[in-house]
C-alpha cells in the first residue's frame, strides 16, 4: 500500500521532466532515458520546481490524506475545504477544471453543485480527479465517486477513478484480474475503448497529442498498460513518461498502479530518497495507519 502512495509521488516528480513535451522532444532531451530527478531539463517551465519536487497532482492527494488524518474519516466537505485552501495558496500548476470549480464563490457552500454546473457548461473530461486518486483507492469505493465529483462531475472522470481504485484494490490483494472485469465495470463505450487501447499498447493512446493530452481516459489507459504490461516499476514508469504529453499526471496515475503492483521496495532508492518533500513518506505511513485504525480500509 505504501508503494502505491509513494509510486504516485515519484511518478509525478519524475514525470515533470517530460510534461508538455512531444515523444520526439522527450527522446531528444533524454537520449539515455529518464531515471533520476537530476536529469530533468531546466527550461522556463520546469525551473519552477526544485529537484525531486512533485506537482499539483500529489499536492491534491496530500490534501486528501491530511483531511482524513485530521477528521479520522473521509469527510468530503472537509476535503473540499482542503482543496480550496490549497488553491488559495497559489499552486504553481493546476488544471482548468480544478481552477474554475475551486474559484467559484459558492464552492465551499455547495461544492457538488458548483462542480456539476461547471460540467454542464464545459463538458470537461480532464484528468484532474484521477491524478489524486491513489489515497482514495484504499477507502470504500463510493468515495472514489464522491471525491472525484468535488471538482470533476463528468461520468467519464468518475468511471476513471472507480476503475483506477479497483485496479489498485486488486493488486493489493494480489488478484490479477482480466481486462474484461474492468471493461464490465462501465456502461460507457468510450471508457471501454480506452481500456482496450491501454491494454493493447502505450502507443495507441497517443499521449503526446496536444489537443487531448489531459483527457482522463488517456491517463486511465496508462494505468491499464502499467497493470498488464510493465515489467518492473522503473522501466514501466520510464516508458510512460517518455511518451510525453501530460507526463507528470500519467506518471502519478500509473505510478500508483506500479507501486501497488511491484511494492515499495521495487521503487528505485534514488527516487524515494530524493523526493524534495522529506515528510511525504511518513505522511503516507500515518495515513495508512489512520485508515486501518478507523476501519476505513476497504480492499
Ligand atoms: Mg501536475
Amino acid at each position: 500500500m505504501l508503494g502505491c502512495l509513494v509510486g504516485q509521488a515519484v511518478g509525478d516528480a519524475l514525470g515533470l521532466g517530460a510534461e508538455f513535451l512531444s515523444k520526439e522532444k522527450a527522446a531528444s532531451y533524454y537520449p539515455n532515458g529518464l531515471q533520476d530527478y537530476s536529469q530533468i531539463i531546466q527550461d522556463g517551465y520546469r525551473l519552477n520546481w526544485e529537484q525531486g519536487e512533485y506537482t499539483d497532482d500529489t499536492e491534491m492527494a496530500v490534501c486528501i490524506m491530511q483531511s482524513v488524518i485530521e477528521c479520522g474519516k473521509p469527510d468530503v466537505k472537509n476535503i473540499a475545504f482542503k482543496f480550496w485552501e490549497w488553491f488559495k495558496n497559489q499552486p504553481r500548476d493546476y488544471g482548468r477544471t480544478t481552477r474554475k470549480v475551486l474559484t467559484n464563490h459558492n464552492y465551499l457552500k455547495d461544492p457538488f453543485k458548483v462542480s456539476e454546473d461547471y460540467f454542464n457548461l464545459s463538458n470537461s473530461a480532464a484528468n484532474g480527479a484521477l491524478m489524486r486518486n491513489a489515497p482514495v483507492a484504499f477507502l470504500p469505493l463510493s468515495y472514489a465517486k464522491d471525491i472525484c465529483r468535488l471538482t470533476h462531475w463528468n461520468p467519464l472522470c468518475v468511471d476513471s477513478c472507480i476503475i483506477h481504485s479497483l485496479m489498485i484494490k486488486s493488486l493489493i490483494k494480489r488478484e490479477y484480474l482480466p481486462i474484461e472485469d474492468f471493461i464490465d465495470e462501465t456502461e460507457n463505450e468510450e471508457v471501454k475503448v480506452y481500456l482496450r487501447r491501454g491494454y493493447h499498447s502505450l502507443e495507441s493512446l497517443e499521449l503526446d497529442d496536444r489537443a487531448t493530452s489531459g483527457y482522463t481516459l488517456k491517463a486511465l489507459g496508462t494505468a491499464v498498460w502499467a497493470y498488464y504490461h510493465a515489467e518492473d516499476f522503473k522501466s514501466g514508469l520510464e516508458s510512460i513518461i517518455l511518451e510525453g504529453g501530460d507526463a507528470d499526471t500519467n506518471g502519478a496515475i500509473a505510478g500508483a498502479v506500479l507501486g501497488a503492483r511491484f511494492g515499495y521496495e521495487a521503487i528505485p532508492e534514488n527516487l524515494k530518497k530524493n523526493l524534495f518533500d522529506e515528510g511525504y513518506i511518513s505522511l503516507c505511513e500515518e495515513y495508512l495507519k489512520c485508515v486501518k485504525q478507523n476501519n476505513l480500509l476497504s480492499i
